[in-house]
């Protein structure tokens, strides 16, 4: 899928590029091809109205002097080899023409008539030798009725300057064409990595998901089964199964509030309700309730703070992080431990720790705590946990535009640290 969408990108990418070179050397090359001829044309009109004006004047010296008017010189006195001067009749029979003139590169006759009857003009023609050539033709009053003066000279220079420009742009444009669509590959192929990586990670989401959703609902209905099997039997004597129900739907509640917080969260609506609390009173709040959890796991749990600390953010949010954190640090310590809570007030930012002398995170293992679904121990699904804890609180701390990362070592506990701007976050998402 992502392979087809990388070359899709690329083919859209190279066609719009070869509309676009396409274009822009259509323009070029017309623009230069207009350039090039009106100024060839610019050129042999200028040449051929300085020409005019003498050859009138040496028409009439012959007439005067009664000399046939095909002995008159057409062109410059020193003929400039490229150019050819002509004198033609209205019949459009040469009279006199310059040396290097070529007979076939002449215009017709009926052009002759045609300028005699209006303007002048240029007409394309070829020589002996195929070449293009391009002659302007003037009508000039002589002694004895109208002339034609035909001034030409040969295309080819600008005709082969054009030629050549059109195999650079083709040229170009090709190998162009080829490396950006080249480079055009390789950049789909980097826009298109973060993508697929979300698409795969939340692939990987919803099998684990599936995954940890079946297994409270097998139980769940393995109990149910057991029940409905003994209908005459009382309620009390499947307390066990019923028991079995009410905790795995309870976990399944659980895992499905906090799979829905981490789509959110994932959407960037995480709503939060800001306001002013104090992270330390609030530390103890959540100590105080858990404590008879504590107790009841032979552990020591206490709160140690400097005095308040205040910071903006939303109260039950930051309160699910520490019941996440102490959840974990109770869970994973053993009986005679000690699990403690530090809150402490360091200026715009307010930290918060949980350590335990419980037994500890394997290095290996550190990194990927945070990761959904993430649990060290894979066997222990029984201590209720699905290993999305920690990140739904890495979610909330970071909505908070906070940090949250682990110290630990193995055998000997772990600290959980919180560090949370105490102007709260400055981009707020949007309530849902
Ligand atoms: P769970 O809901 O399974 O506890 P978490 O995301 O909260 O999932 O934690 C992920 C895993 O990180 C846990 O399964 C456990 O292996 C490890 N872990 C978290 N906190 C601690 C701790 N305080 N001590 C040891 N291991 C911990």
């Amino acid at each position: 899928m992502f392979s087809s969408a990388r070359w899709r990108l690329t083919l859209w990418f190279a066609g719009v590029l070869a509309l676009v070179l396409v274009a822009m050397g259509t323009a070029v090359y017309l623009s230069t091809r207009h350039a090039l001829l009106s100024s060839l044309d610019a050129d042999l009109r200028s040449r051929a109205s300085k020409e005019v004006v003498s050859l009138v004047a040496r028409l009439s010296e012959l007439s005067r002097r009664q000399l046939p008017l095909e002995q008159v010189r057409v062109g410059p006195e020193h003929p400039s080899p490229p150019y050819f001067y002509a004198l033609l009749r209205p019949d459009g029979q040469v009279l006199a023409a310059s040396a290097n003139t070529d007979p076939a590169a002449l215009p017709p006759p009926d052009a002759s008539y045609a300028v005699m009857n209006g303007e002048a003009m240029f007409v394309n023609t070829r020589d002996q030798q195929g070449e293009d050539m391009r002659v302007y033709l003037l009508p000039l009053g002589g002694p004895r009725g109208t002339y034609v003066l035909a001034v030409g000279r040969s295309r080819e220079p600008e005709l082969d300057a054009l030629r050549r420009l059109l195999l650079i742009l083709i040229g170009g444009g090709a190998a162009g064409l080829v490396m950006a669509s080249m480079g055009g590959y390789f950049l789909a192929g980097l826009a298109l990595r973060p993508i697929r990586e979300a698409m795969d990670r939340q692939r990987a989401f919803v099998a684990d998901a599936s995954h940890e959703l079946r297994t409270p609902l097998a139980l769940i209905r393995a109990s149910a089964e057991l029940v409905r099997r003994h209908p005459e039997e009382p309620v009390a004597t499947h307390a066990q199964a019923v028991d079995d129900i009410v905790a795995e739907s309870e976990r399944l509640t659980r895992m499905v509030s906090q799979l829905l917080a981490l789509a959110r969260a994932d959407a960037g609506r995480l709503s939060l309700n800001l306001e002013r609390l104090d992270l330390a009173a609030l530390a103890q709040d959540v100590v105080r309730q858990l404590r008879p959890q504590a107790d009841e796991r032979g552990l020591e749990l206490v709160c140690e703070s400097g005095g308040p600390a205040y910071l903006r953010g939303d109260e039950a949010r930051l309160r699910e992080v520490l019941l996440v954190l102490l959840d974990n640090a109770l869970k994973f310590t053993g009986a005679g431990g000690r699990v403690t809570v530090r809150v402490a007030d360091g200026g715009n930012r307010v930290h918060l720790s949980v350590s335990d002398t419980g037994i500890g995170i394997p290095p290996e293992h550190l990194p990927r705590i945070f990761d959904r679904f993430y649990r060290v121990d894979r066997s222990r699904t029984h201590d209720g946990g699905a290993g999305l804890g920690l990140s739904i609180a890495k979610s909330i701390v970071e909505a908070h535009e906070g940090r949250i990362w682990a110290e630990s070592q193995p055998g000997q506990g772990s600290t959980f640290h919180v560090e949370l701007p105490r102007s709260g976050p400055r981009r707020q998402a949007p309530a849902t």
